[in-house]
């Protein structure tokens, strides 16, 4: 590798900027690399901030990296600091100083989303939280004692990940949501069924197909007429890319930043990656954001190739989860088409032992594996590869060699 005199900038400190350096590095020894981090720590692992709450990780073992990551990549951190605007060419911070570049990542993930609801502000400051980094955790962890009753809004992962993490720490758990069913962007109504029983016999309190109308200081006065007192709540409602940088220097932003497959957005020399970024999700044929952590590795590991010269594509974007509740493990992956969008659905096994496989145009395309996940790579891989099913040796895939021979010969179009 010759001598390089490139000078690169990533802003944010998360798994995509991790992903980014590593890539850059791959290509380029000698750049210089500077990463702008508005949250305090190195580069942790996000979900694992639920079971630092739960006890089961502790603060010394949550690094997604080891601790001379940064000084082995020849990176400067400049912790505590924001960028501010993208012009060619360089980046403002809020200190009023600018950071002169030839290659910029955004790496800027999303924001906690409250929809706007009377009485808010009336909620005391120390008894209201977000639950995305690890201050929100330790925030939540010196208000909470063994008496708290806790609300969580939203009984989507991050909500419910939140509930795992306090349950048995403090007094009550109560979970709303609007949609009738949990973690409902995830998985289908008789998966999210299982789950709800669950979740359930461990004593969380759910309250379904409800919101809160309105706060009045510590009680929530839900839409359905019923009040709930509490001493923390804990909003986990969704989140929103962090796109405004790009956005504001003029480039393409959808949900999240606009990028191609290489990590290009629209300006010259900006790359995006992670859960800021909105790429194509092959499961579905449509550009989507992937808020999940191998994409932002992925996806930064990618724009990182990309900003050093190097030749990296990533196109192969599908949505993953790997979820464990209270015991109760499901993996998912792709989409889930129904009957009038064309699908067609392989089942096995019942209750907390229920896999499920969508199929549609002779590819399988999603799945949803509750307790047992074996095979989930071969699966995940014929998805993310569209592996049309009929030039498959189905002795290789006991699983779907369980459907009956009528089933098999009706769903894969008679080569089984
Ligand atoms: C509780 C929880 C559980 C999760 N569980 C799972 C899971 O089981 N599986 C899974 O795949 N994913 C999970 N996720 C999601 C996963 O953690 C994210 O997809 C991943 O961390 C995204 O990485 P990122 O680098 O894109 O963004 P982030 O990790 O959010 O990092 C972005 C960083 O940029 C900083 N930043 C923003 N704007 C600026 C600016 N202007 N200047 C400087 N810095 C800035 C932010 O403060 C932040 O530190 C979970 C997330 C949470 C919160």
């Amino acid at each position: 590798m010759s001598e390089s005199r490139n000078s690169y900038v990533i802003i944010g400190n998360g798994i995509a900027a991790a992903g980014c350096i590593e890539g850059i590095r791959s290509a380029d020894r000698e750049g210089k690399i500077t990463v702008v981090s508005k949250e305090r720590h190195p580069v942790y692992c996000r979900p694992l901030i639920s079971y630092y709450l739960e006890g089961k990780s502790k603060l010394e073992n949550i690094g997604y990296r080891p601790d001379d990551f940064y000084e082995k990549n020849g990176c400067e951190v400049l912790y505590g600091e924001s960028a501010v605007k993208l012009e060619p060419g360089r980046v403002l911070l809020s200190d009023g100083s600018a950071l002169e570049c030839t290659a910029v990542c955004v790496a800027t993930g999303s924001s906690p989303f409250l929809p706007p609801t009377q009485g808010y502000e009336t909620v005391p400051e120390g008894r209201r939280f977000s639950f995305l980094t690890l201050d929100d955790a330790l925030a939540i962890e010196r208000a909470a004692d063994g008496n708290s009753r806790v609300l969580i809004i939203g009984a989507g992962l991050i909500g419910l990940k939140c509930a795992e993490g306090l349950h048995g720490r403090v007094g009550s758990i109560c979970v709303c949501d609007l949609a009738p069913g949990v973690l409902s962007s995830i998985l289908d109504a008789e998966t999210s069924e299982v789950f709800r029983r669950c979740l359930e016999s461990n004593g969380i309190e759910l309250m379904l197909a409800d919101s809160v109308e309105r706060f009045d200081g510590q009680t929530a006065v839900m839409r359905s007429g019923r009040t709930v007192e509490f001493d923390l709540l804990v909003t986990a409602v969704g989140v929103r890319a962090n796109s405004a940088l790009v956005a504001d220097a003029g480039g393409e932003v959808g949900r999240g930043i606009v990028v191609d497959d290489h990590m290009r957005t629209s300006l010259d020399g900006v790359y995006a990656a992670g859960d800021c970024a909105e790429g194509y999700d092959v499961s579905l044929g449509a550009r989507r954001v992937l808020a999940l952590l191998p994409n932002a590795y992925m996806q930064g590991h990618a724009a990182g190739v990309n900003m050093a010269g190097g030749d990296e594509c990533f196109d192969c974007a599908i949505p993953m989860n790997s979820i464990g509740l209270f015991g109760l493990h499901v993996m998912t992956a792709g989409s889930y088409p129904t009957e009038a969008e064309g699908g067609t659905v392989l089942r096995e096994g019942e209750g907390e032992n229920l896999r499920k496989f969508f199929v549609k145009d002779g590819r399988l395309v999603g799945y949803i594996l509750v307790g047992d996940v074996s095979r989930a790579g071969v699966f995940t891989a014929l998805i993310r590869e569209r592996t049309p099913l009929d030039t498959l040796d189905f002795g290789l895939l006991p699983s779907f060699m369980a459907f009956s021979a009528e089933n098999r010969r009706k769903k894969f179009g008679g080569v089984v």
